[in-house]
């Protein structure tokens, strides 16, 4: 399997990175976790076929994490989409999907599309199948609008994948993440303890509880931009592929 950065930054352009979007593939899977609002040409620039992606997680509302996905759906409408698809995320995500789409295109939330689409809510610690894929949500800690925030363990084809979401610390991303294949962590700030987000130095003092297979820092401010070269841990760059 093979997990792209589509795009790894945080909600104000960073370092010219482009939001959150990650696209993981293997011989049953094609999905995409998050779709921040420069998601489409980000993966059109960098090769991937939106109409292929059969599964969409969204772990939260924030324009960087979610309002790609307009575009996205105007696309598979034009593009003439006949694959199914699956968009999942926190509870209420139908009613703010309808709602950004009409916000951005009036009228597209209710244009008859071609294609099926199924808009599923995952409630917390209650994994679901998708194909071969399973998704185990848990709760992450992220502030008071824009949530529910939930963070994701998914396994497929004999990998786990984690990634915390946005999110300060909480001890639910112990279980989320424990001995995972690839856990991908915020680490917003390196050493300031910041509301709703994650510091290195948070992430590094609870490492040994987690003990990744592998890490992979994404979210990333400008100051811990500025840090990287001086770090050992491997942060994400967009358009970075990992093989799984
Ligand atoms: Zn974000
Ligand atoms: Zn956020």
């Amino acid at each position: 399997m093979q997990l792209r950065f589509v795009g790894c930054g945080d909600a104000f352009g960073s370092g010219g990175r482009s939001n959150t979007c990650f696209h993981l593939t293997g011989a049953q899977t094609n999905l995409l976790i998050d779709c921040g609002a420069s998601s489409l040409p980000a993966m059109k620039q960098q090769g991937i076929v939106p109409n292929d992606i059969d599964l969409i997680l969204i772990t939260h509302f924030h324009g960087d994490h979610f309002a790609g996905l307009p575009f996205l759906l105007l696309d598979a409408q034009f593009s003439r989409r006949s694959r199914p698809l699956v968009i999942a995320g926190p509870q209420g995500i139908e009613l703010r999907l309808a709602e950004v789409m009409e916000a951005l295109f009036e009228n597209s939330s209710r244009t008859p599309r071609k294609f099926e689409l199924s808009i599923v809510a995952l409630a917390p610690g209650e994994s679901r199948t998708f194909g071969a894929v399973t998704v185990t949500p848990f709760t992450v800690v992220h502030g008071e609008s824009g949530g529910p925030f939930l963070g994701y363990r998914i396994e497929a084809e004999g990998r786990v994948i984690a990634y915390s979401a946005d999110t300060e610390w909480t001890d639910n991303l112990v279980p989320l993440a424990h001995e995972a294949d690839l856990f991908i962590a915020e680490a917003y700030c390196y050493d300031r303890t910041v509301k709703n987000h994650l510091s290195l130095a948070t992430l590094e003092a609870h490492l040994c509880e987690i003990n990744p297979k592998r890490l992979i820092l994404t979210h990333m401010s400008d100051d811990m931009l500025g840090r990287l070269p001086t770090l050992t841990y491997t942060a994400a760059h967009d358009g970075m592929t990992v093989s799984l």
